[in-house]
């Protein structure tokens, strides 16, 4: 078995400039962090808020704590206090609780709009057109405590590597619709999420910014 540390610095290798890893510590123990955050890795993702907040509480506070996962409007506000990012706004509602939240925290927070590009029915996201309708509304942009950053996404779980292509070019496309007629081509918007342990290459032939990496990292999650 290779270590943490191996799988890191293979990873890291491969990565572009201008390419970051959030590396996925979801339902991996503490020490298995704490062994990448030896090897120099500071961004960390978790999808689940309990978790992800025990973490926080256990491991250094230079880490820096990115929620990927599907966030809850009423457990907004146990991560609001120290996360770094949050990947998974998929609704206005959701935007308008961590913009509340932060307020009381004395906070801005980082978010990326979540995309429903894939196939499956499952994945959690605005659609294109549903996210357009929101930016377009305009009311976000009295929200103070928020600032949106970029998009997230999820290609199919397939190994057609033509179809995960497409889909992330999509999501390549309309980030840079976007931060041209909502953002004015903001630097402030400039992250774009995309690409797990099986289609990250995928995702940064397609201009992702953001690779979401778990496995690949720390083996196999065991989920009970
Ligand atoms: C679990 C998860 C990942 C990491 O998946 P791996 O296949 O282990 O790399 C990336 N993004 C999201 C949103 C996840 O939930």
């Amino acid at each position: 078995m290779t270590s943490v540390a191996d799988n890191l610095k293979q990873l890291l290798a491969e990565l572009p400039e201008g390419v970051r890893l959030v590396a996925v510590s979801k339902f991996h123990p503490a020490g298995m962090i704490a062994e990448a955050y030896q090897a120099g890795q500071r961004i960390f993702g978790e999808s689940k808020v309990q978790e992800m907040t025990a973490k926080y509480e256990a491991l250094p506070k230079d880490i820096h704590w990115h929620f990927i996962g599907h966030l809850q409007t009423n457990k907004v506000k146990y991560i609001v206090p120290y996360v770094a990012l949050i990947h998974g706004i998929d609704s206005y509602k959701l935007l308008a609780e961590v913009d509340k939240q932060a307020a009381k925290a004395g906070r801005v927070v980082d978010c990326l709009l979540q995309i429903h590009v894939a196939q499956e029915e499952t994945k959690f996201g605005f659609s294109p057109d549903e996210c357009r309708e929101m930016l377009a509304a305009g009311a976000w942009k009295s929200l103070a405590h928020v600032r949106l950053c970029g998009l997230m996404g999820m290609a199919s779980n397939t190994d057609d590597v033509e179809q995960i292509g497409r889909e992330f070019r999509l999501l390549n496309e309309l980030f840079h619709e976007l931060k041209s007629t909502s953002f004015d081509g903001s630097e402030a918007f400039r992250e774009l999420s995309m690409g797990m342990s099986h289609d990250y290459h995928e995702a940064i032939a397609a201009g992702s910014t953001l690779v979401r990496v778990g496995s690949k990292i720390f083996g196999e999650r065991v989920y009970n």
